[in-house]
């Protein structure tokens, strides 16, 4: 079975970087404006997976908003991790209109939401990995911005010929702190349990689908769902803290915030011989609104190892 769960295309750092800059379309007025007119704001939050846990303490104590969750939706309507319902459009896309929906419910103009996707790590693509986009829509001041955070999953599966493999791969996972999903016979089978949070619930499913079973053998995967997943909780509570940092850097030219990242420059010297290599030498700061650009030299390191220089080991 693939990785990928809820992202039809793998993610590099890259472009995460890029989708992850911004996107201040239409902004129209001035970040002092945007933040200050955040305190004591209300900002609907769209989800049914308990995400307001990790993701207001973060908002509120930062910019002085208040994030209110927004229930009455089923947001599994929108896909699943369990492929049962395959998500329509892009993970910023499903993000974007998650957030639209829960401003349109609350009756508000400031939205949140989150997405999130598990694939391979983008370096060596031999561990599972996690991106988690936050995007916070302004539609009084036309803005909307998008946190970011990454790093390793939680996210297993198992086809299991008895309740011994069951136990083994539940406790290597870290069940039951990490929910499980079951299923008899693959994993493109339509009968399926979520959300397994004990190990009495744990036999009694596998005794439910090993009897459903004509292979005898039953599916496992870890819950990636966001309540059911704490390694994938707490990246969601980075890419909060990421958004936080993004909304409160501003622009020095026009003030606006979100002012961030938009472009990396290759050519770090090699400490050998000189010669520009593929490391990162600079990044681009930039205000879509204004476009005022600022180049910030990288400060942590001035040459690149010579391992990584094209002459020096071709
Ligand atoms: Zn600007
Ligand atoms: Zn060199």
């Amino acid at each position: 079975m693939g990785m990928v769960a809820d992202e039809s295309v793998i993610l590099t750092t890259d472009v995460i970087a890029t989708v992850a800059s911004f996107c201040w379309e239409r902004s129209m007025v001035s970040a002092d404006h945007c933040l200050t007119q955040l305190a004591d704001q209300c900002i609907a939050l769209l989800t049914q997976h308990g995400k307001e846990r990790v993701i207001a303490p973060v908002l509120d104590a930062a910019l002085g908003c208040r994030v209110e969750r927004v229930a009455g939706y089923d947001t599994d309507l929108l896909g699943t991790f369990t492929r049962d319902i395959p998500r329509a459009g892009t993970q910023i896309e499903a993000a974007r209109r998650k957030a639209r929906i829960g401003m349109e419910l609350a009756g508000l103009s400031l939205g949140l939401a989150s997405e999130g996707s598990f694939g391979p790590d983008p370096f060596a693509g031999m561990f599972p990995w996690n991106v988690e986009f936050l995007i916070f829509i302004d539609d009084l001041r036309e803005i909307e911005v998008v946190g970011v955070a990454e790093g390793k999953a939680a996210s297993a599966y198992h086809l299991a010929e008895d309740w011994t493999a069951v136990e083994v791969f539940a406790r290597k996972v870290g069940f039951p702190g990490h929910y499980l999903v079951l299923r008899p016979e693959g994993e493109g089978d339509p009968r399926i349990r979520k959300g397994i949070t004990a190990w009495s619930e744990l036999e009694a499913a596998y005794a439910w689908a090993v009897m459903q079973s004509t292979n005898g053998r039953v599916f496992l995967e870890v819950d990636h769902r966001a309540h059911a997943n704490p390694t994938r909780m707490d990246n969601i509570r980075l890419a909060a803290e990421d958004l936080v940092r993004k909304l409160l850097s501003q622009c020095s030219a026009c003030g606006a915030p979100g002012f961030w990242i938009i472009e990396r420059v290759a050519g770090l010297p090699c400490g050998d011989c000189g010669a520009p290599t593929r490391e990162i030498r600079a990044e681009i700061h930039g205000c879509i609104k204004c476009g005022h650009r600022v180049t910030r030299e990288r400060t942590d390191r001035q040459y690149a190892d010579p391992g990584r220089c094209a002459y020096c080991n071709p």
